[in-house]
């Protein structure tokens, strides 16, 4: 088996918010990218767990739909042609004897780079799995909906009794062709207003309900839930699965690594520089005095982290980009 490579000037471990403009500032500087992610889809927290709330404090925006702003935080970058490494875990990093580094994913692809900006947020996201439902991940068994089209005239089971949960209930009750909601106990951990909208909606919520099993051939046909009191059970025949049961977040294999951490953060001196030479940080997972954990830091954050690994990886460059309007 031949391992997949790649060669560039800047890695970035991270695709949320401060990975992505990171990736779009670093082409501005002339740079060669590579975006490595744990999660399927570039986003980080605003895709994995608020796609659809509006968010109100991003400069220039009075008020842009989560999903809409990654969106296009990925159309900015996607400009210099980023190499995308989903689906990867950014396992080990390496300094190489020449000079720069080398990251290796959990899956075994490796990716050289001569200067490291991790954007790693508050660590790889892992949702809590639905028991026994393993085999229909992908088809049809979702943790979360970055674009609710898919399930477009679908009759949908929601697993959960968070804020996920009912907000993917709202959101999708215009797009879905049924939607049921089941939570093993009958209190709820959403906010009452988002759980009175659901309750004053189409939506058919049972409480102390539980999955029993997922059927179908190609993809969820069916599920059988049951009552955890009563043991009551009932056969739904729905066409997809949504299991908003909450994430574990996790600094995982970067507490390995060579560089400074504080618990769950990365220490950086005004350069956005870790203790490493040439591996910075940005965004929610760097730490200093007085540090804000914001969308809007996090930009400022890869801008500088950026215009600094650029003089790193050419000490001839200025740290300066000079300014981006033509
Ligand atoms: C419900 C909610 C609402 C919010 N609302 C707002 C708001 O209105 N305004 C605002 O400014 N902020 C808001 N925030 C905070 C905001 O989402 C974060 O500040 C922002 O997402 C941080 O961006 P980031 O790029 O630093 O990290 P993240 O968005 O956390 O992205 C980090 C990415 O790194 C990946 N990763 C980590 N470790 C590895 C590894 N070893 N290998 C590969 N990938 C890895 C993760 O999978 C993740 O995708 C909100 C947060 C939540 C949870």
């Amino acid at each position: 088996m031949t391992t997949e490579r790649h060669e560039v000037d800047l890695a970035i471990i991270g695709a949320g918010p401060a990975g992505l403009y990171a990736a779009y500032y670093a082409g501005f500087r002339g740079l060669t990218t590579a975006i490595l992610d744990s999660l399927p889809e570039p986003g980080g927290q605003v895709t994995a767990l608020y796609p659809e709330k509006l968010i109100y404090d991003v400069a220039g925006f009075p008020a842009i739909k989560g999903q809409e702003l990654i969106d296009n935080l990925v159309e900015q970058a996607g400009q210099y042609d980023p190499v995308y490494v989903l689906n990867h875990r950014a396992e080990d990093l390496e300094e190489q004897a020449g000079g720069g580094f080398l990251i290796r994913t959990h899956r075994g692809t490796e990716v050289a780079a001569k200067a490291v900006l991790i954007t790693g947020g508050i660590g790889t996201f892992t949702p809590r799995p639905l028991p026994d439902g393993e085999e229909f991940e992908g088809r049809g068994l979702v943790y979360f909906v970055p674009k609710l089209e898919v399930m477009r005239d679908k009759d949908v089971l929601i697993v959960g009794g968070g804020d996920s949960a009912f907000d993917w209930a709202t959101n999708l009750e215009d797009v879905a062709r049924s939607i049921t909601l089941i939570h093993r106990r009958d209190r709820f951990r959403a906010h009452e207003d988002t759980v009175q909208k659901v309750m004053d909606s189409s939506v058919r919520v049972m409480t102390f309900t539980e999955v029993a099993n997922i059927r179908g051939e190609d993809g969820v046909e069916s599920v059988t839930v049951f009552n955890n009191q009563t043991d009551e059970r009932e056969t739904l025949k729905v066409q997809a699965v949504v299991a908003a049961l909450g994430f574990k977040s996790d600094l995982g294999p970067l507490k390995s690594w060579d560089i400074e951490i504080d618990g769950r953060h990365v220490h950086v001196d005004t350069r956005m520089e870790t203790n490493v030479d040439g591996v910075f940080a940005a965004g929610d997972i760097t730490e200093y005095e007085g540090k804000v954990r914001l969308i809007s830091v996090g930009f400022g954050e890869a801008a500088t982290a950026v215009n600094n690994a650029a003089v790193h990886i050419d000490p001839e460059a200025r740290v300066f980009p000079g300014h981006s309007s033509g």
